[in-house]
């Protein structure tokens, strides 16, 4: 993993040599890290880098979903991996993964057992699993994001976390922080 990690690193996008080296060192910590936890109870990994097409109302979404494993009953488990630490259910933003849950079901006629934001740097999962009222609003949450696109409405939603990480911070009136 070490050798893949290192042949497959890239050096551009960092402000200075300190950064980049603090980030690759991150990285092969967390790689380190996630062997360790693994390497007793390796997942049955069925699909890794899973590209789908999904069809939501008139719409259609595209998506890759890191990991797909294998369950000893038949359902499967996806997994998304996240950098920096765990949060608490609560505080995860779920949508990503019920899109996959979504994809999983009706696209590959997989039965879902759960999903999971893996975080790398402390190697800790937050899992849960979508109920029906969850995947309900999250169509048509879509739906109404992209009508939104459709009729060129870009209204700013700001909010102090999303704002927070965004690229255009800094030439945005509408940022919230
Ligand atoms: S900074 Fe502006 S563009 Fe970025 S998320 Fe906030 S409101 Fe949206």
């Amino acid at each position: 993993m070490l050798k893949i990690y290192k042949e497959s690193w890239i050096d551009d996008w960092y402000e200075t040599k300190w950064r980049q080296e603090e980030y690759r060192a991150r990285g092969e910590k967390s790689l380190k890290k996630f062997y360790e936890v693994i390497r007793n109870e390796p997942p049955d990994v069925m699909e890794l880098e899973k590209g789908f097409n999904l069809k939501v109302g008139e719409y259609t979404i595209r998506g890759v979903i890191d990991r797909v494993d294998k369950l000893a009953d038949g359902r499967v488990a996806i997994v998304d991996y996240k950098t920096g630490e765990a949060k608490s259910e609560e505080k995860v933003d779920k949508d990503q993964l019920l899109i996959y849950q979504m994809a999983a079901v009706e696209v590959f006629g997989w039965e879902v057992a759960r999903l999971a934001y893996y975080y790398l740097d402390n190697n800790q999962a937050v899992i849960f699993l979508g109920d029906s009222n969850e995947l309900d609003k999250i169509k048509k949450k879509i739906t109404n994001l992209i009508d939104g696109i459709m009729t060129y409405d870009f209204t700013a939603t700001p909010s102090q976390h999303i704002c927070r990480y965004c690229d255009f911070k800094e030439i945005c009136e509408s940022r919230e922080i």
